[in-house]
């Protein structure tokens, strides 16, 4: 449990904290499992797994640094308990804009999170399912519907796209859903990356990443999406 791994990108004022708390969810090609280190590093990775750093060790890493935006990812940040207690610690001592990425299965209601990016895996029951190894994604969209209720919380949606899997007709279902809600809450769809050599599942091509895009904004006002062919505008530097 803990922070085992931090970047910091001067341009945006942003740092990004990685727990390593566990997750409820067990998700084919989890992008944490099979890549723990921020991919936008213009360096190999490294093995920071082994020591996770208290959160006197955190601080002591950012107080140089100009920062002002906080996002906590990595696993399920939710599930850790040095999250919160981080949050609330940055919140005070620097002021910071806290956002967190979450699979959406815990509700997250604290006056140090400002903003909250739900992970919809997937919106049938079935692929939801096999997907996540959960039953209910209802549990998720109740929590996401909640977030969109709560005021004091900014909130965005994001999805996976894996092509002959959780593709256009799974992406249309999950636009339609945050549309019921609220068209304007943006939505961004990511290319699923394959692990190894042996993967079930490819990466979809550039086509099909804008195809999935045009379907959402049949829906959803506020649409982007990230694949490989996406420039990375700003530079991220390892700080741990
Ligand atoms: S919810 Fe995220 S961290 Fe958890 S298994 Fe799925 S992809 Fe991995």
């Amino acid at each position: 449990m803990g922070v085992y791994h931090i970047v910091y990108s001067p341009e945006l004022k942003e740092i990004c904290l990685y727990f390593d708390g566990g997750c409820n969810f067990s998700c084919h090609g989890c992008i944490t499992r099979y890549y723990p280190q921020d991919c936008h590093l213009d360096e190999l990775p490294r093995d920071t797994k082994k020591k996770r750093l208290s959160q006197r060790e955190v601080i002591s890493f950012l107080k140089s640094l100009s920062f002002r935006r906080v996002i906590f990812l990595g696993l399920e940040p939710a599930l850790d308990p040095d999250f919160l207690l981080l949050a609330k610690i940055l919140k005070e001592r620097f002021s910071t804009y806290n956002i967190v990425l979450t699979n959406g299965w815990e509700y997250i209601d604290d006056k140090a999170i400002d903003e909250v990016c739900v992970s919809i895996k997937a919106y049938s029951k079935t692929i939801f399912k096999e997907f996540t190894g959960k039953d209910n994604p209802e549990k998720v969209l109740e929590n996401f519907k909640k977030y969109a209720e709560n005021c004091s919380i900014k909130l965005r949606a994001e999805s996976v796209f894996i092509p002959g899997y959780i593709d256009n007709e799974e992406i249309e279902k999950i636009a339609r859903f945050i549309a019921s809600i609220d068209s304007t809450i943006p939505y961004r769809i990511d290319a699923y990356i394959p692990f190894g050599g042996k993967d079930k599942f490819r990466k979809p091509t550039k086509e099909e990443m804008e195809r999935a895009n045009t379907i959402a904004h049949r829906y959803l006002k506020k649409v982007s999406i990230l694949h490989k062919g996406i420039k990375v505008r700003d530079k991220v530097k390892r700080v741990y």
